[in-house]
């Protein structure tokens, strides 16, 4: 069996840590490819909060989940990631990042480490103990500065209160991207 990459390894940790009624996020919904996938783990009973900036991206998100019918499971919302929590407000079982921009679209509109920080340091409060939050981050775009940021505020996190694991192929061209995912342990 070979290493999964990146996408499939950060859909195995939400998937084992999620159930049907679950709230979960996707903080960046671009072409609405994870929301579809969490969508469809929290069943009829649970919801999506998903957030972009952009109203293209809104408008591909919902017009993919309208597909399966499931564009009534999640909430979009165009509004940054860093106002998350004037949306939700109850306890999450998992939330999906995926930096950096739209692909195909307008290369500036892109997300940052300061706001990313911001959406993450919400977020660390409203997991549920033995959730997670996972970020795709890419070192490509910008040389990587978002990526190592954001890296940077993560290994200050307390190890009491959270695992953070980084899962990255070594041996791949053209800078892939790398996973990080963070595990909430105890509040
Ligand atoms: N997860 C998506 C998928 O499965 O197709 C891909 C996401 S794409 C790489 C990154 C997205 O983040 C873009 O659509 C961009 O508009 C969005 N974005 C940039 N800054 C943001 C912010 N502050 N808050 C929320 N979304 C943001």
């Amino acid at each position: 069996m070979s290493f999964q990459r990146v996408l499939e390894y950060a859909h195995k940790l939400v998937e084992e840590r999620t159930n049907q009624g679950d709230i979960v996020v996707d903080a960046t919904l671009g072409n609405g490819n994870d929301t579809l996938f969490l969508a469809k783990l929290v069943g009829d009973s649970g919801r999506v909060y998903g957030f972009d900036v952009q109203r293209e991206a809104i408008a591909k998100t919902i017009a993919k989940l309208k597909i399966d019918n499931l564009d009534s499971r999640v909430e979009c919302i165009e509004a940054s990631h860093e106002y998350i929590d004037k949306w939700v407000k109850e306890p999450v079982t998992a939330a999906m990042f995926n930096l950096g921009y739209l692909p195909g679209s307008d290369k500036s509109i892109t997300t940052k480490p300061q706001t990313t920080i911001k959406a993450i340091e919400i977020l660390l409060k409203l997991l549920k103990v033995g959730g997670v939050i996972t970020l795709v981050l890419y070192i490509g775009h910008d040389g990587g500065a978002e990526a190592a940021e954001v890296e940077k505020y993560l290994q200050t996190l307390p190890q009491k209160k959270y695992a953070v694991i980084k899962y990255r192929f070594l041996n791949q061209v053209h800078n892939p991207p790398f996973l990080i995912a963070i595990e909430k342990i105890r509040e």
